[in-house]
């Protein structure tokens, strides 16, 4: 009998760490795991970066948690360099991807109510999406296999069944569409770009309609991608943007960002949480936004970014019938695998090189953005080892 305490929510894989420095863990039997998962993206600076860990103890023997009653400095100072480093004039802080993209909706749909239009609640979404896990974020990502059980979804989301295809998103809008919302890149439906090209149509379209446009850039920003928002590779803004998992490089935080147009119905009242934005928080979340930020930073992820694809490239090429193509954007990697991808993963977890799933059975190898190329050829001759251990599907 599974004798755990906890939800069997997760297929966890039977690995305990007990510490972490830069791109590397360290199990509790002492084992070292080259760590190209970043907890999901997550570990932007990495393990225990030095910086970090001075500033959360510093922030730790001050104070922790005084509650939105107040005001608190540390997330004024946070809201001010986001705002600066974005398109946005306004930030809600909350702790996770799912809670931005909550307030993202509730941002746009408000924004119509204000307008006068409060028909206008009805969200364009796409097939392969993926938003979080509340119920209102699953209706938005509009996964069956995730819904299944959970009782009535909410209504209000209407899902385009192929990306691209914009001549389905016109059809879609009606007089009750407020908002198109849209992962610039999609990550867990598998590292799927979604072009400039029909991100400016989009744009176009929200604006001929008077509609708004969200990014849901929870895996994409704070320079995942070679940009500090990968929105900026096509030049196209959005009015709402939902941020979270690499900000607190490995503290939860989350963060809804918007125009003051955008955010003009989010009146005192109408949106609130306990814990979003604390001391300690955005104390870290400061210290990751003005590392990432700079401009030598930036380009260190996509220097790494292209060495990466290129040496993944090469690596592909010897192992067909195992592996099959190579994509993504600065260090949002993904391999799309012709053996299924947990296969991959488990020879991989035997080479000690971690990585993650993803949907169309690709693995995201997604590093620490402190990643060094010396740490790129480590993780490349591991993942050449691991392919290599796998019987191939042969050509027919
Ligand atoms: C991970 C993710 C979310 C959900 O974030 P949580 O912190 O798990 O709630 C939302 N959107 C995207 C694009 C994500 O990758």
């Amino acid at each position: 009998m599974d004798r755990s305490p906890l939800y069997d929510t997760f297929a966890r894989a039977p690995l305990a760490f007990a510490r972490g420095e830069g791109c590397w863990l360290e199990t509790t039997d002492g084992d070292r795991y080259l760590d190209f998962s970043s907890g999901v993206a997550v570990n932007s600076l990495g393990h225990a970066h030095p910086k970090l860990v001075e500033v959360l103890s510093d922030q730790a023997g001050k104070l922790w948690h005084v509650s939105n009653l107040f005001r608190i400095p540390e997330q004024e100072k946070l809201g001010q360099l986001l705002c600066d480093a974005s398109f946005a004039d306004k930030v809600f802080f909350g702790n996770s991807g799912a809670e931005a993209v909550e307030c993202a909706i509730k941002t746009a749909r408000r924004y119509h109510f204000v307008s006068g239009h409060p028909e206008r609640r009805r969200i364009i979404t796409f097939a392969g999406a993926f938003h979080g896990r509340t119920l209102a974020a699953l209706a938005a990502t509009g996964n069956a296999k995730y819904l299944e059980g959970f009782g009535p979804t909410p209504d209000g989301f209407d899902q385009i069944p192929v990306v691209d295809d914009l001549k389905a998103v016109e059809a879609a809008i009606g007089p009750e569409t407020a908002a198109i919302l849209i992962e610039p890149i999609q990550g867990e439906g598998g590292v799927r770009l979604i072009g400039g090209p029909f991100l400016r149509e989009l744009r176009a379209l929200a604006d001929r309609h008077g509609l708004l446009l969200i990014f849901d850039e929870v895996q994409t920003g704070i320079g995942r991608t070679g940009k500090f928002f990968a929105h900026e590779w096509s030049g196209v803004t959005p009015d709402i943007m939902a941020v979270a998992k690499g900000i607190g490089s490995g503290f939860p935080l989350g963060a809804c960002l918007a125009t003051a147009e955008a955010a003009k119905g989010m009146t005192a009242g109408t949106h609130g949480s306990t814990f979003g934005g604390n001391p300690l928080a955005c104390a870290v979340g400061a210290a990751v936004v003005e590392t990432v930020g700079a401009p030598e930073f930036l380009d260190h992820v996509r220097r790494m970014g292209l060495y990466f694809k290129q040496r993944l490239a090469g690596i592909v090429d010897a192992h067909p019938g195992v592996v099959s193509e190579v994509r993504g954007e600065g260090l949002l990697v993904g391999v799309r695998c012709v053996l299924p991808v947990g296969d991959v993963i488990a020879a991989m977890r035997g080479e000690k090189l971690l990585g993650v799933a993803a949907g169309d059975n690709v693995v995201r190898l997604i590093p620490p953005l402190i990643v060094t190329e010396t740490e790129i050829d480590e993780a490349i001759a591991r993942f050449d080892k691991a392919l290599a251990a796998l019987t191939p599907v042969r050509a027919g």
